[in-house]
């Protein structure tokens, strides 16, 4: 494992990776409120009012950051995060929130959580893999000809790259194989990888790279096909990019949203004027304002995101700004930090 004990910038480096987790969460919270409502003009500011879907508290954040935090909890827990071991806590915990936790759940997942919990019931053994079965599953939808390819492990998938800071290639197959978990189709899966990838080259170096850096992790045609997604983000208004629930579109919508806002060093809105403007992309406003928060904080760090943000918000199972910080920066040391 490589050590990050020598960075010139420590300090730097562990507030943009508490800024990947809380900007993310950030970003849901303040797209919860417009969640498939009318869109929002150019001249309106998000707030974090709470409504939408959940219905949701002022500042409570969705299902976007509670899948994360899954996510996140089984890499605090765990040196390998490809390991039966971590993959399993992270299926259970998927299992356990839609049970008790999910204020609301994306069809694609909805389906294969629920397929999973009657398969685990099923078995008698009780020696069937929580991860192992949700993956079979999720293939067996894919190979079926399903849709399988919703915004729904990108809009999850910022706290990999915590684990992976320094480990490109390693990043890159955790981003696949936590994709495959819900979505069979690699389209979701090559999203997860590109995201990833700029959210690492954000933690370590302040990159605003974007997903680009990450198309020589793809296979050679679907790196022509992300070149061209790529391209068209950056041609057109986050707002081209909707409907936004396929994650080639939300994708798009959250790159728009970032490559059309452009912010420096010092200016008060470098967080919030990005994830402003994927909110206003519509449609699936929390999911878009959460994939463009956890880049835009990974780039500019906990201390860009705005204090009434940081102090409102909050969600399942309990976590705060806070906590979300602790538990990155528990994610970062464990693995190399
Ligand atoms: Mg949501």
């Amino acid at each position: 494992m490589n050590t990050l004990g020598d960075d010139p910038d420590r300090d730097g480096l562990d507030d943009r990776a508490a800024g990947a987790l809380l900007g993310a969460a950030c970003g849901d919270a303040l797209g919860v409120p417009y969640e498939f409502a009318a869109r929002l003009s150019e001249r309106e500011v998000p707030a974090m009012v709470g409504g939408g879907l959940g219905p949701y508290a002022p500042g409570e954040y969705s299902d976007d950051t509670q899948m994360a935090v899954c996510l996140a909890e089984a890499l605090r827990d765990h040196d390998d995060p490809r390991s039966g071991a971590a993959l399993d806590q992270t299926a259970r915990a998927f299992l356990s929130w839609r049970r008790e936790g999910a204020t609301d759940i994306g069809a694609q997942t909805a389906r294969v959580l629920g397929d999973t919990e009657r398969a685990l019931a099923a078995d008698s053994t009780g020696r069937t893999g929580a991860a192992e079965e949700m993956i079979r599953l999720s293939a067996r939808m894919f190979g079926a000809g399903e849709r399988c390819a919703g915004n729904g492990s990108l809009m999850r998938a910022a706290p990999l790259a915590l684990a992976h800071l320094r480990e490109r290639d390693q990043l890159a197959e955790t981003a696949r194989v936590c994709s495959l978990l819900t979505h069979g189709d690699p389209l979701a899966a090559e999203a997860c990888v590109l995201w990833c990838e700029a959210i690492r080259r954000a933690v370590v170096w302040g990159s605003d790279e974007g997903p680009r850096s990450g198309l020589d992790l793809l296979e050679p045609h679907a790196r022509d096909a992300w070149a061209g997604y790529l391209a068209e983000a950056e041609g057109a208004p986050p707002h081209a990019f909707s409907p936004n629930g396929f994650v080639v579109r939300a994708l798009q919508a959250a790159w728009s949203a970032i490559v059309h806002t452009p912010v420096e060093a010092g200016d008060p809105d470098r967080y919030a004027a990005p994830v402003w403007a994927a909110v206003r992309a519509g449609d699936d406003t929390d999911t878009v304002a959460s994939i463009a928060g956890a880049l835009v904080g990974a780039r500019w760090g906990r201390s860009a995101v705005p204090e009434e943000y940081v102090a409102a918000v909050h969600g399942w199972p309990g976590y705060r700004a806070d906590g979300l910080t602790r538990l990155t920066g528990e994610i970062v040391r464990r693995h190399g930090g």
